[in-house]
């Protein structure tokens, strides 16, 4: 889930404006005919504002703009009081307004920049960034606005466009055109790891029943298709969650969570890890609990399968955090999620998520290289180049030694170059191959594949008449079966 900059550019910018007027201070003039009254009446808003009474600030900064219609800045405080009591439009409208009154000043480009995005207008959005960054290319804030296109370019993807869901009371067409997948009745309930967050910077105790919570909603949501179960064993869990203080641990540093899931060769999902990030906004401001339980919700219903995301702002599963967080999910979610799991097997197999780049090459983080190797690599398996997609998941695990998904699927190459080795009857290399495979399945956390493979090596050793390694064999997959995963 893309954290909206505007929370932090908002802190910016109402100190700018407050600098800027210095109503406050008094060193300033209020600008030229402004009753006194107006004066008090801004300046309660600004204190609001800064409470956080956004609705009381939101009445102030309106009754100044009907007062002065011609002062930017209040139309500024208007836009950004309205956007934090999550009336979307009416913030991108004031914000407009301000920006026809001052063109091209920096943080209200940016300012308007982000009101497209929390209103889903991308385009706009993209193309406003875009000036900023030709304008302002050194910016402090350039980065950010660099991670925030990337996201962007990210969800619009390549090729068609999905029909939007605007109106209708689900968004499983945008969820399904960047492939649909979900777990299998037969993982149910999920098994669910919630690593503790003590000692991570900003994290409070209540994060971790927010957490639970949301589990708890989608369970609900989904009316029994699914279901959860907590346990301390990380190793063997499902759905594995942690707490991270860092955005650069995340593969967007614009992000407020990540869910990376994996996908068995069913296509169905299988073992997925959920990132949350314990602060609010990238400069490090304490979240409140409705943030951290919207970016909770966001991350879960990519773990459920959810991958795509909405395309309208009043889904949790939209893409960009609401400066007024939604903290509960919509009816468009629940009733996505139920069609999900209610779809017929043929849905799904004709959704199949893709093994595209789900990363652009510009994102250079640990993790955004990891995930882009292993789709690369899953990619050459697809298209039958074993060799080569064992080339990309090693060059992965040079980045990653412990990237559990990475061995699975080098596991996966190994055992297909072993089937093909078998076919032409060539033993000792269909044997070399499998043994690879079964220690990268074990690697990877799988000695359920690993056990498979072990009855492949069982019958290669028959056919050799090797009793050494019949029993050398038969001892290891009896060893991997009583691996409960
Ligand atoms: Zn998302």
């Amino acid at each position: 889930m893309n954290r909206i900059i505007a929370a932090t550019l908002a802190l910016i910018a109402s100190l700018a404006i407050f600098q800027q007027t210095g109503l406050a201070e008094g060193d300033n003039k209020a600008p030229e005919g402004m009753t006194h009254e107006t004066v008090v009446t801004f300046n309660a808003g600004l204190a609001a504002y800064k409470a956080e009474k956004y609705e009381e600030a939101r009445d102030k900064f309106k009754a100044v703009c009907d007062a002065f219609p011609a002062w930017a800045p209040a139309h500024r405080m208007y836009g950004m009081a309205l956007e934090h009591t999550g009336d979307i439009e009416g913030a991108l409208r004031e914000k407009l307004v301000c920006e026809s009154m001052e063109p091209g000043k920096p943080e209200i480009m940016l300012s308007v920049a982000t009101a497209y995005q929390a209103a889903g207008k991308f385009d706009e959005a993209l193309e406003k960034y875009r000036k900023y960054l030709e304008l302002y290319p050194d910016s402090k804030e350039a980065p950010a606005v660099k991670d925030s296109m990337l996201l962007i370019q990210r969800d619009l993807g390549t090729g068609k466009k999905p029909r939007s869901s605007k109106g209708k009371d689900n968004y499983i067409d945008e969820i399904a055109s960047k492939g649909a997948s979900r777990w299998s009745e037969s993982q149910m309930p999920l098994s669910v790891y919630i690593k503790s967050g003590e000692g991570i910077a900003h994290y409070r105790d209540s994060f971790g029943d927010i957490l639970k919570q949301s589990f708890a909603a989608w369970a609900d949501a989904s009316e029994g298709s699914i279901s959860f179960t907590f346990t301390d064993n990380e190793k063997r869990a499902a759905i594995r969650c942690s707490w991270v203080d860092d955005p650069k641990e995340l593969s967007n540093s614009m992000e407020g969570g990540e869910a990376i899931p994996q996908r068995n060769n069913k296509g169905e999902m299988d073992r997925t890890s959920i990132l949350i990030l314990t602060r609010g906004s990238s400069d490090g401001t304490e979240p409140t609990d409705a943030h951290i339980r919207q970016v909770c919700l966001h991350e879960i219903g990519h773990a459920l399968g959810l991958c795509g995301h909405s395309s309208q702002p009043g889904d949790v599963m939209f893409a960009v955090a609401a400066a007024k967080p939604h903290d509960q999910l919509s009816e468009r979610d629940k009733k996505t999620i139920c069609m999900l799991y209610e779809a017929s097997k043929g849905y799904i197999r004709r959704h199949q998520v893709k093994f595209s780049d789900p990363t652009s090459p510009e994102e250079t983080s640990p993790r955004s290289m990891t995930i882009r190797l292993n789709s690369q690599g899953l990619k050459a398996s697809e298209e039958h180049d074993y060799i080569k997609a064992i080339e990309l998941f090693q060059e992965g695990l040079k980045i990653d030694p412990k990237d559990e998904t990475l061995y699975i699927n080098m596991g996966g190459a190994y055992a297909k170059l072993a089937q093909q080795a078998l076919k032409k009857n060539h033993l000792v290399q269909g044997e070399k191959y499998l043994n690879w495979a079964v220690d990268c399945m074990v690697k990877g956390g799988k000695e359920k594949y690993a056990a498979d493979f072990c009855k492949t090596l069982i019958q290669i050793a028959k056919a050799n008449q090797d009793g050494t390694a019949l029993e050398k064999y038969e001892k290891m997959k009896t060893e991997f079966e009583a691996v409960k995963n």
